[in-house]
């Protein structure tokens, strides 16, 4: 009778175990009018072959005015691609068409408007310096975290 219980406690770990696991390939980011965002540091498992991010702007001012969105990129590229993506202006969601240095990016949005950036990883090392920033205009220097792939 023991027995039988501990193993029905070992496969219930089992299963909880990897339910965490591919959930840890998707996570929610908030961003407000503030020019903030919720969070400063992102981790996803080595193991996830695509990574999703919720973004949720929980401002009310419109796009063109406090308008956010994601782009993953190297820590060290944070400032030239936001740079490039100004000049590519909002029809491009303030990324240089085709830049490689890109890995992946989201629309902008305005207040109350929420998007998801979904991306593949084959490009990611594992331990990797990555982050995550808002490409409006004037954004970056504030609206950054880190990208942890691990
Ligand atoms: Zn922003």
């Amino acid at each position: 009778m023991k027995r039988l219980i501990k193993l029905g406690l070992l496969s219930l770990a089992a299963s909880f175990f990897s339910v965490n696991a591919s959930a840890s390939c998707s996570a929610t980011l908030e961003a407000n009018d503030m020019m903030q965002f919720n969070q400063k540091t992102l981790s996803f498992s080595k193991d996830c072959k695509e990574i999703s991010i919720e973004l949720k702007h929980t401002g009310k001012l419109p796009a063109k005015t406090m308008g956010h969105n994601i782009v993953v990129v190297d820590s060290a590229n944070i400032q030239a691609v936001a740079t490039d993506g100004m000049s590519a202006g909002i029809a491009n969601q303030y990324v240089k068409p085709g830049d490689e240095r890109v890995y992946g990016f989201s629309k902008i949005i305005g207040g109350g408007e929420t998007t998801t950036l979904t991306f593949k990883t084959d490009k990611l090392k594992v331990g990797g310096d990555y982050a995550f920033f808002c490409s409006f205009p004037g954004h970056w220097a504030i609206m950054k975290g880190k990208l942890e792939f691990k």
